[in-house]
């Protein structure tokens, strides 16, 4: 039987499962993640780890675990992994696809909503004392219903959150790698150009992998194409915005907001320029925290490494080992 190393504790069965077969698990204590050092140290004797997005998990430490069989990632991104590079070395990466989309679709249309309506600016101004009487003027937001909402990368988040558009009577607009005709058929939603969707969208919601193709998709250029009412809202990652180019946009009125749940670097330092805009709304990558969900990550996680080490191949490959370890 073998060592499972886990970098953080997990919601969820998932610890069970892996005891239940017969595998020793050892969860990092820690709540910040383990160092590059101690996760090399912990994965030197391991046969699988389940890894979330804060473990860079590389070459060097590849050649340092030649025990390591998988890498699951507790995500369904996994830019903190190279599936190549692990490929290479013989090591499977797998990560959590299909049960997190629908709560991160959530979070995405609650920050949509939250910017619109400026839930999080008039809410600290109430706690300030700022209260002081109905105002034909106060707080005015943008109308959701009936605007337009530009969806950038129409896969499984990008489509649950047009649904949840759709529902809220806006009209859809999707840029993507791909043209999607059972999506244009069941929600309504028109394919665009990058620079069009932009410039016709009232909300723009980004839904792209981070990649060496989306790294920066979204700066300077893009933004002059934005309307000046317009709202970016980034449930991604941040490194798919430049992120000094948004400062300046919003610093310069051309977008009246923006709301993120990820940023470059994560955390965000207290005195972040992003921080000082209040037209900003940030939240700390909670796209898929529901307490349902981050279990159901934690069980595929697990059942992925349970798979690798029954000498199967997993059920969510993020790449394919051509001999494996
Ligand atoms: P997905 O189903 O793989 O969808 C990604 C979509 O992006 C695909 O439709 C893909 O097009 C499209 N795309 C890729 N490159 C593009 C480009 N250059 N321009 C336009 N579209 C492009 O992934 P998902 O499950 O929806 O997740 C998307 C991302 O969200 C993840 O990679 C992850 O980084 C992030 N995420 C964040 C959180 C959070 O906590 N905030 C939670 C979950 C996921 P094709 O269909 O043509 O390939």
């Amino acid at each position: 039987m073998a060592k499972v190393f886990i970098t953080r504790k997990m919601p969820g069965r998932a610890e069970e499962l892996l005891e239940a077969a017969g595998h020793t698990v050892v969860c990092w204590p820690g709540e910040m993640p383990p160092s590059q050092a101690d996760l090399g140290r912990e994965l030197s004797a391991a046969a699988g780890a389940i890894t979330m997005v804060t473990d860079p998990v590389g070459q060097d430490l590849f050649e340092a675990c030649p025990g390591l069989k998988v890498v699951s990632n507790m995500a369904a991104g996994y830019d903190n992994v190279d599936p190549e590079v692990a490929a290479a070395a013989g090591v499977w990466l797998t990560n959590t696809p299909g049960v997190l989309h629908e709560t991160t679709a959530d979070l995405a249309f609650a920050l949509l909503m939250s910017a619109a309506r400026q839930v999080v600016a008039s809410d600290r101004d109430t706690r300030a004392g700022g209260w002081k009487t109905w105002s034909p003027t106060g707080f005015l937001g943008h109308d959701v219903h009936g605007a337009t909402l530009g969806i950038i990368g129409l896969g499984e988040i990008g489509t649950a959150t047009a649904r949840r558009g759709r529902g809220f009577g806006m009209k859809l607009l999707y840029a993507s790698r791909t043209a999607k005709p059972a999506v244009e058929q069941e929600l309504g939603i028109e394919r665009r150009s990058l620079p069009a969707l932009l410039a016709q969208s009232d909300f723009v919601s980004i839904h792209t992998p981070l990649n060496q193709e989306t790294e920066g998709l979204i700066g300077a250029r893009q933004f002059h194409h934005m309307k000046p009412t317009g709202i970016l809202i980034n449930t991604a990652r941040g490194g798919v915005v430049d992120q000094d180019a948004l400062i300046e946009a919003l610093r310069d009125g051309q977008l009246a907001g923006a709301a993120l749940d990820v940023t470059v670097p994560e955390p965000l330092p207290v005195d972040h320029a992003l921080l000082q805009l209040p037209n900003v709304i940030i939240t700390p990558h909670i796209g898929s925290a529901s307490e349902a969900t981050r279990a159901k990550m934690g069980e595929m996680a697990a059942e992925n490494v349970l798979a690798v080490l029954r000498g199967e191949a997993p059920p969510n490959p993020v790449n394919r080992p051509a001999s494996s370890r």
